[in-house]
């Protein structure tokens, strides 16, 4: 807007403002002097009656006719110039025509009494002077009425009337007149500068008058040139808020005519809401307001106008108006892209974060909250082997029922991957909140069809509670986290509900973290040895190897107990490389022909050294790379993108054997064993704790040890109890069994000679008494462990 009060006149423009002065100036002084003339009319006609009655006997009849028959034959001639002139259009050219003519129809009606008054000065007597002397006086006040802004008539009137009238005077008294003569003089000198100043004023104003027109003029020309060059537009209300003087942008943006917008209420344009309201209250209120988004209907759609105004001290309020549409179409994308995720359409963390610590803030006492945390088990191994397609209609197809759970004002978000969270406001107890995990886990189990093919999932979750104002929305959250955490810890498809014995167990694990990273400096890892039986020989085969700490105050801590904190926190690379050097170094020193089995846990496998330590070790105690075997399990090889695949790679060209630990209990086994050649699988010892009894574990124990006959690999049974047991796998097929009924894990030192390595189960007297004991304390610890 700073544009319109700047900008050089250009000589166009001055031009036009003298000749627009020049044309008001004199349409004015016509205008003063017709008004004037038709003021005067009474008084000039009265004027004329009163001479020719004074002077009726003294001055020939004829003469006193023919004056005033010229007289009214001016005044005649006057207005039919006037009647003539208001007719035909007023250009200027017509204008100063016309003034001319009033002015030479002036110029001869002074001439006229100016004659009269010098002609009866002869014969003037007695009452007579003073009538005459009273009209001479009133013609030349007149020009005050009648050429106030006619400065040459005036001069004209003045100066010939007056010198006829001093002619008079001189022509009856003679020297004796002069006083008089000087005193209307000095009148007229007055009167002339009376109308000199009011004609100075009239230019004045005209020209005032003229310069605001023009610069008037001049805003609009610019504000014309604004709207055609910008995409804003211009408009202006009146008092009760109604449009005035609608511009063609304005029209075209709001798809109206102009004069279907003329006079019709600006805030009827747009649509009801908080924006509008605040609109409204600005106008009403009549204060400034810059870029108030209002939004405006245009069809289907809804366009967004951005609308500034300040309010004029005519009442009027005067503004510009923009679409904003697109620009806010982009900003709601945005919003939407920070706030929602982009594959479920679901609300993302951010916006979940947002909305429970708003519930929580807004409302802090009268709110209770129910808080679950989804987490879709083995999701990761759906995306590996049917493809991010599939994962991805999936997390869509569950997010939809989800959301079909809920009531509108509860919230699912997707916190990222396959997590999921949804928050509920409730007043329901524990049971009824278990009641509606177990409703989500059942909505997601239901089977998924993606191109012709069932997709089966499902999930654990974890519910945080929050009854009054018992803890904030970090803690919340925290707890639904120890939830899900102790879910999954159960198992797949499970839920778990928070308690203070999960914080403990949280708390725990810090403290194992903290004494474990001690641990492993103070040498308290030790490793324990577990013997495998060759079922066809019944000899021991190999050892595996399995972690113990030896804590100072907990005593043997096995190792579930402290290897996920050490995978959550990598500690489990630097045990990870200790085992694989101390198990090296210890059995190397050992007698007799068997295999060592070494644990790999998945960070592990990941790690870029991995190779390199196990070739030191292997190289440093001269062990033959053929009888060391690596034990993974398949989430292992669930991990993408990480440097496992490349590492089993390295590990196989050094020469080592890898095998498949827990067979059995992954989600999807057999593609497994497709994508890695194997050297052995290990049952898991959930198929063997009930071969003895069903039938369904003997049938997956014999096609197991059948599919790895097929693919050239070994089978070892782990978890072998009883002698059922070891019968029921020897007829089944296995090569090798595990267990407490062979051996217990324990400690190195027993299996350092050969003569374990030789002894047969069936050989009560070679070591195997051993076995039995360490085999009959691991059974009574577990028991105490169960009860
Ligand atoms: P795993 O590799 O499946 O090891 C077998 C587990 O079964 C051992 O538990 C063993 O003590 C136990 N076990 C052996 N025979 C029987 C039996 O007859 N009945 C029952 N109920 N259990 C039996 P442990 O030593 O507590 O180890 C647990 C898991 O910890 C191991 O499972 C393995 O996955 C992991 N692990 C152990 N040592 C290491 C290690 O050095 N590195 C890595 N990464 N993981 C290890
Ligand atoms: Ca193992
Ligand atoms: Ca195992």
């Amino acid at each position: 807007m700073a544009k319109l009060d700047s900008g050089p006149p250009t000589e166009m423009a001055e031009w036009s403002v003298a000749e627009a002065v020049d044309h008001l100036l004199l349409s004015q002084r016509l205008a003063n002097f017709r008004t004037g003339t038709r003021l005067v009319l009474l008084g000039a006609t009265g004027s004329m009656l009163a001479i020719i009655i004074a002077f009726y006997h003294s001055v020939p009849l004829v003469v006193l006719l023919g004056w005033a028959a010229s007289v009214l034959i001016l005044l005649a001639a006057s207005n039919f110039s006037a009647a003539r002139f208001e007719k035909s259009p007023a250009t200027y050219p017509a204008l100063r025509r016309h003034w001319q003519q009033c002015m030479a129809l002036e110029a001869l009606r002074t001439i006229s009494w100016s004659a009269i008054t010098v002609y009866l000065a002869f014969f003037v007597q007695g009452y007579q002077v003073a009538t005459l002397a009273v009209i001479t006086m009133a013609n030349l006040f007149m020009v005050l009425l009648v050429h106030r802004t006619a400065p040459f008539a005036a001069a004209f009137r003045l100066s010939v009337l007056g010198l006829a009238s001093a002619v008079g005077m001189w022509a009856n008294y003679g020297a004796e007149s002069l006083p008089a003569i000087l005193l209307l003089a000095l009148y007229l000198y007055a009167l002339g500068g009376s109308v000199r100043e009011q004609d100075r004023q009239l230019i004045q104003w005209a020209e005032a008058e003229v310069d605001r027109n023009e610069a008037a003029g001049t805003v609009r020309m610019l504000l014309n040139d604004y709207e055609e060059h910008s995409s804003d537009w211009l408009w202006t209300v009146d008092l009760g808020g109604r449009l005035l003087g609608v511009s063609e942008r304005f029209g075209e943006a709001s798809g109206r005519s102009q004069a279907e917008l003329e006079g019709s209420p600006l805030l009827d344009l747009f649509l009801p809401g908080e924006d509008l309201d605040e609109l409204s209250h600005f106008l009403q209120r009549r204060e400034p307001f810059r870029n108030h988004v209002v939004r405006f209907p245009q069809g289907e759609v809804v366009n967004y106008w951005e609308l500034s105004a300040r309010p004029r001290p005519d009442g009027r309020t005067s503004g510009v108006a923009r679409d904003v549409t697109s620009d806010r179409l982009i900003e709601e994308r945005v919003a939407f892209m920070a706030h929602f995720d982009n594959l479920t359409g679901l609300a993302n963390r951010y916006l979940f974060n947002e909305r429970l610590r708003e519930t929580l803030e807004t409302d802090a006492n009268a709110r209770d909250l129910a808080l679950f945390y989804l987490d879709l088990d083995d999701f990761k191994a759906v995306n590996d082997t049917r493809g991010h397609q599939v994962g991805d209609r999936l997390l869509r197809e569950i997010g939809n029922r989800l959301e079909n759970e809920v009531r509108g004002r509860d919230l699912v978000a997707r916190l990222g991957g396959d997590e999921f969270a949804i928050l509920l406001e409730t007043r329901l107890g524990a049971g009824m909140l278990l009641e509606r995990a177990h409703r989500f886990l059942s909505v997601i189990r239901e089977p998924l069809e993606i191109e012709g093919q069932a997709y089966r999932i499902s999930g654990s979750i974890g519910i945080a509670h929050r009854c009054e104002d018992e803890c904030d929305a970090e803690e919340l959250m925290r707890r639904a986290d120890l939830a899900l955490f102790a879910a999954k810890d159960k198992g797949r498809d499970t839920i778990a509900l928070y308690s203070d014995a999960m914080d403990r167990a949280a708390r725990e694990r810090r403290t194992i973290e903290t004494d474990l990273r001690e641990a492993v400096a103070r040498g308290e890892l030790r490793l324990h040895y577990q013997p495998t039986m060759d079922l066809d020989t019944g000899k021991v085969s190999g050892y595996e190897s399995l972690l113990r700490w030896y804590h100072p105050t907990h005593g043997i801590v096995p190792p579930d107990k402290f290897l996920d904190v050490a995978e959550e926190t990598g500690l489990i690379v630097p045990i990870g490389e200790w085992v694989i050097r101390q198990a090296l170094a210890e059995t190397s020193r050992w007698e007799g022909d068997f295999r060592i089995a070494i644990n790999l846990s998945p960070t592990q496998v990941g790690s870029p050294y991995l190779a390199d330590v196990v070739s030191q070790a292997l190289h440093a105690h001269e062990f033959d790379p053929a009888r060391v075997e690596f034990e993974i399990t398949e989430h292992v090889l669930m991990q993408k993108g990480t440097l496992c695949a490349s590492n089993l790679d390295k590990l196989r060209e050094l020469g080592v054997q890898i095998a498949l630990d827990d067979f059995g209990v992954g989600y999807s086994s057999l593609g497994y064993l497709r994508s890695f050649p194997f050297d052995r699988i290990k049952i898991d010892r959930s198929f063997v704790e009930g071969v003895e009894r069903e039938n369904d574990s003997q049938a997956i124990i014999s096609s197991i040890t059948r599919l790895a006959d097929a693919l050239g690999m070994a089978t070892t049974a782990e978890g072998v109890e009883t002698r059922g047991q070891l019968d029921m796998l020897r007829k089944l097929g296995c090569h090798e069994a595990q267990g407490y009924l062979i051996c217990a894990p324990i400690m190195g030192e027993r299996f350092a000679t050969a003569r374990s390595t030789a002894a047969t189960f069936e050989d009560e007297d070679s070591g195997i008494i051993e076995y039995r004991q360490a085999r009959d304390a691991a059974l009574s610890r577990r028991q105490t462990r169960v009860n």
